[in-house]
């Protein structure tokens, strides 16, 4: 018999809404998390646009209730990274989930089904500097480290929702904030524009982009080398940080090969979120989808639940 009924893996709003239900189902389920549960919300300093929460709700918040909530129905957390997943040859089928604990190899265990709930990462600029400084001033979350930065100056890279959130958020702290995008239009929703057009603290650097980030060898970040890319010009700016915030990238390196991936690496599922695998479904970021919020991330995790539910049936 297989130690689950039903393996999420994943624990932000996805995962844990798929916990929710399949609990409610009376299944046996397991909720795999590298790390704290509620995945990107849990880092976001305030949701607006969840219903339910006139005012905001603080995203830690919200994620503390959606765990406490699956977990009252039963489900079972595992705290360990996903590293494989293989249909199990053995007598009672299904899939074995393999999660690897640093230094401990690999060890897993077996599920009738999947429900992939792994979420996205934030993507890397890729420009030099950026890895040698990274926790040193450049970071990727500035719900985390924008504390550091009291009374000082910061850059955001990016024009997107999670760019212009940040750099709001980050006025709370820093004196200055360079929102510094590639194009003269954000792509952020217009409610977040107006408030960071409102914003004295924030300064645009339209049409630019980071060429490199420089700082003394071994110390913090100091400045940026910068290119404007109508007119070619190069600047430099002095910063103490820099948030990058230009886009994300799917966690499903560990299915390559297993399940269809789309070429950005998103699983792609059919209108039931089965992915290509009968009995591996797919929920919330992770998922080739149009929308990426929390309230697509909760309807991705009923559906996948109740498309397991069925299948098992
Ligand atoms: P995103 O929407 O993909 O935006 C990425 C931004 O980075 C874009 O402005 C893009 O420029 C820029 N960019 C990409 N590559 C770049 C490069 N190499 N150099 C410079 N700039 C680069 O990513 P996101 O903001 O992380 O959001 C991800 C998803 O989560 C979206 O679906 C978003 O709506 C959602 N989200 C929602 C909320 C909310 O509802 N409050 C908050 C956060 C995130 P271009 O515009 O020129 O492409």
């Amino acid at each position: 018999m297989a130690d689950y009924d039903i393996a999420i893996l994943g624990a932000g709003p996805a995962g844990l809404t798929a916990a929710l239900y399949a609990g409610r189902s009376r299944l046996k389920v397991a909720v795999l998390e590298r790390g704290v549960p509620g995945g990107q919300a849990a880092t976001t300093e305030r949701i607006e646009n969840y219903p339910g929460f006139p005012g905001g709700i603080s995203g830690l918040e919200l994620a503390e209730r959606m765990e406490k909530h699956a977990r009252e129905f039963g489900a079972e957390f595992i705290p360990a990274e996903a590293t494989g997943l293989e249909v199990n040859s053995g007598r009672e089928g299904g899939f074995i989930i393999r999660h690897g604990e640093a230094g401990e190899g690999s060890s897993g265990f077996t599920s009738r089904t999947v429900i992939v709930a792994t979420g996205t990462k934030e993507k890397a600029l890729g420009v030099p500097g950026e890895k040698e400084f990274r926790g040193r001033g450049v970071s990727y979350c500035a719900t985390c480290d924008g504390a550091f930065f009291r009374e000082k100056e910061v850059a955001v890279v990016g024009g997107g929702d999670s760019a212009v959130e940040e750099a709001l958020y980050l006025t709370k702290h820093a004196n200055r904030v360079y929102v510094i995008h590639r194009r003269n239009q954000l792509r952020a929703n217009k409610i977040l524009q107006e408030r960071a057009f409102h914003n004295d603290k924030i300064r645009f650097l339209w049409e630019t982009v980071v060429l490199r980030i420089e700082g003394a060898e071994g110390g913090f970040v100091e400045r940026l080398r910068l290119k404007n890319v109508r007119s070619g010009e190069e600047s430099e700016l002095k910063v103490d940080g820099v948030f990058i915030y230009v886009g994300q990238i799917p966690n499903t390196a560990f299915l390559k090969g297993f399940l269809a991936l789309d070429d950005e690496g998103y699983v792609t599922t059919d209108e039931d979120l089965e992915t290509s695998v009968k009995g591996v479904f797919a929920a919330g970021d992770v998922r080739r989808k149009k929308l990426r919020q929390v309230s697509t991330a909760v309807g991705d995790g009923a559906l996948a639940a109740m498309s397991a539910t069925r299948y098992l049936e």
